[in-house]
């Protein structure tokens, strides 16, 4: 008998979702948190692919330290850079979330480093991603963290998806990608586009203009570049749904999680799920100032290239974080009243406590 198919949303994807005032769903969205017992059907060619690029990346790591010259290892950090900008600006915040507008410049630049990301076309990253939030953390989300860290991490890709998922994603409104250009060129040359891009170019460009070894090409820039970028995006599927705090939404799983942030420049995913639309990583604008997606989207927009940037006000962050978050919100320190003795049992430990005597 095929599994019962019935995504219920547990998630928002844009404001026009909300249905409370400061901007969440109504209802216990705790309660539809599932992962009801899969046979999962493997996909071998990706379990091996991924075998490939993570041996294939200590090998490149070896070769960065031992043999490449200095500009090939520049060179993949900037391509690394270049895809993460395409898929963090590009594909998570404009496409998917519309957190912001962008021209038709913008869009194509956008769209040639999303290729060289190779995480799918915009398409299917924009869809599969929106399935995330509507659904999360349900059977319907495409890389439930109910299921557990490697599941969410990299394990959803080496098994064929789940009904719940497929349904979930025929659900949503994808008419604006449909209805986009760009995307829809990028969609329909997907598979001539990406080798060129994500694999020839970051090879051929060190060997003609620096001399570098096809070797050392093939594997630092490209096998270990593409590597790293498929890790930065699975962490803040995995880790960030697993580990941190919850400020905003203490029923939602995604975290606030400052070394996922350091290592992945993606991390406050409490903050992101809770206000998808809204353009910035978090509400601090020191930390957005850090993170190099929104720094991209906020330069953009001095030079006219992206506009309708979209961010919630401080109140309603505020107004929500009492309402629904877990008490983390603005501490500003040790004894600030909100850090309840409570909370602090919860989420502290004190080493070397003084001795208190009768
Ligand atoms: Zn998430
Ligand atoms: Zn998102």
């Amino acid at each position: 008998m095929p599994p019962h198919v019935d995504p219920t949303p547990s998630g928002v994807v844009f404001e026009t979702d909300t249905q409370t005032a400061d901007l969440g769903l109504d209802k216990d969205v705790s309660v539809l948190k599932n992962a009801t017992p899969r046979k999962y059907e493997y996909v071998w060619f990706n379990i091996f692919w991924f075998l490939f690029l993570h041996i294939g990346s200590l090998y490149a790591i070896y070769l960065g330290l031992t043999s490449a010259k200095w500009q090939t290892n520049v060179f993949a950090f900037v391509v690394h850079l270049m895809c993460a900008t395409g898929i963090g600006a590009g594909s998570h915040r404009l496409w998917t979330h519309r957190s912001f507008k962008a021209r038709t410049p913008l869009r194509i630049l956008l769209m040639i480093w999303q290729t060289m990301g190779f995480q799918d076309s915009i398409f299917e990253w924009a869809r599969d991603h929106r399935t995330h939030h509507k659904y999360a953390d349900t059977d319907a989300d495409p890389h439930n963290a109910e299921r557990g860290l490697f599941y969410s991490h990299m394990g959803w890709l080496c098994v064929k998806k789940l009904p719940e998922v497929v349904e979930g994603g025929r659900r949503l409104d994808l008419s604006d990608l449909y209805a986009d250009p760009v995307v829809m060129f990028q969609r329909k040359h997907y598979l001539k586009i990406m080798p060129i891009l994500c694999f020839v170019l970051p090879t051929v460009i060190p060997v003609y203009f620096w001399n570098e070894t096809w070797l050392n090409a093939f594997f630092i820039p490209t096998i270990l570049r593409y590597t790293c970028g498929i890790n930065v995006v699975w962490s803040v599927n995995s880790f960030a749904h697993k580990f941190g705090y919850r400020p905003y939404d203490k029923s939602l799983n995604p975290r606030e999680n400052l070394a996922v942030w350091m290592i992945c420049v993606e991390g406050f995913h409490n903050y992101h799920h809770t206000f998808p639309w809204d353009y910035r990583a978090t509400e601090h604008p020191i930390l957005n100032m850090l993170t190099p997606t929104i720094m991209f989207i906020e330069a953009m927009a001095k030079i006219g290239q992206a506009y309708d940037l979209k961010a919630v006000t401080p109140e309603i962050i505020k107004q929500r974080a009492q309402r629904t978050g877990d008490g983390t919100h603005h501490l500003w320190g040790w004894d600030d009243p909100e850090f309840t003795e409570k909370l602090k049992s919860r989420y502290s430990v004190v080493y070397n406590a003084e001795k208190k005597t009768a």
